[in-house]
């Protein structure tokens, strides 16, 4: 089942120290005061100007495994295509923080205020990234209230693009999702618009299926390992 689900705006504010992360300045390190007002200006343009929305839908393991399959461009092996299989419940998602603050972010780099752009840029990342966690405690609040979330499970989201799921797959996702495009729209590189969008599957099931080894082949080239970070915070859950 497709459902709208509103986000509370004031819920995915990013913190100062997040924008300032993202702009590569180290947790450790003395700001300057002016770099910290802009990034509080920044955030406070986020907060005016941030609409989020998200969109969810609700399928079985083997709906979904069509939608994974997308145009058969996936890696050989990739770690979703186990967790999948082994899930309790699969979501849908597909989160968008809006149009305008991206407008606002092309207007300041027009203007050449190219700091501020960018720390609205970074908010503006931060806050989907965040709007796109809200979406998930809602699911799983959703499934612990109806029972269907035990103390041995956790949750983890996954999107097309990344670790082994091509980018493709946002074909078929969309065509369950939002086939009309009323809320986020895909392009024929299959990015999203508004560009500050999210999108994916959000997995529910046993700790122990989200357990990998980051060698995959296409592992190599990753500069983050982010999967390392997001297993430990599944077994926190
Ligand atoms: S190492 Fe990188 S590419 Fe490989 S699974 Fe982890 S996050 Fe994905």
């Amino acid at each position: 089942m497709r459902e709208l689900l509103a986000i509370d705006g004031e819920r995915i504010v990013p913190p100062v120290r997040a924008i300032l992360r993202a702009q590569g300045v180290p947790d450790d390190v003395e700001t300057a005061t002016n770099i910290i007002e802009l990034a509080e200006q920044a955030i406070e343009m986020f907060s005016n100007l941030v609409s989020p929305v998200g969109v969810m839908y609700d399928l079985g393991v083997d709906e979904f495994a069509e939608v994974y399959q997308g145009e058969g461009l996936n890696e050989e092996m990739a770690p979703l295509e186990d967790i999948y299989r082994r899930a309790s419940h699969l979501a849908l998602f597909g989160v968008t923080i809006g149009e305008d603050i991206g407008r606002a972010i092309s207007s300041l780099f027009d203007k050449n205020d190219l700091v501020l752009a960018s720390m609205l840029d970074s908010a503006a990342s931060r806050g989907t990234d965040n709007a796109a966690q809200e979406l998930e405690n809602m699911y799983v609040q959703r499934q612990k209230q109806s029972g269907s979330f035990g103390a041995s499970d956790g949750a983890l989201r996954f999107s097309p693009g990344y670790c082994g799921w091509h980018i493709s797959a946002q074909r078929k996702l969309f065509d369950y999702l939002d086939p009309d495009e009323t809320i986020i729209s895909l392009n024929d590189s299959y990015l999203m618009s508004p560009l500050k969008s999210v999108s994916g599957v959000m997995i529910i099931g046993r700790k122990d299926i989200f357990e990998f080894d980051d060698s995959f082949p296409f592992c190599a080239e990753c500069t983050h390992h982010s999967c390392r970070d997001r297993i430990i915070s599944v077994m926190e859950q």
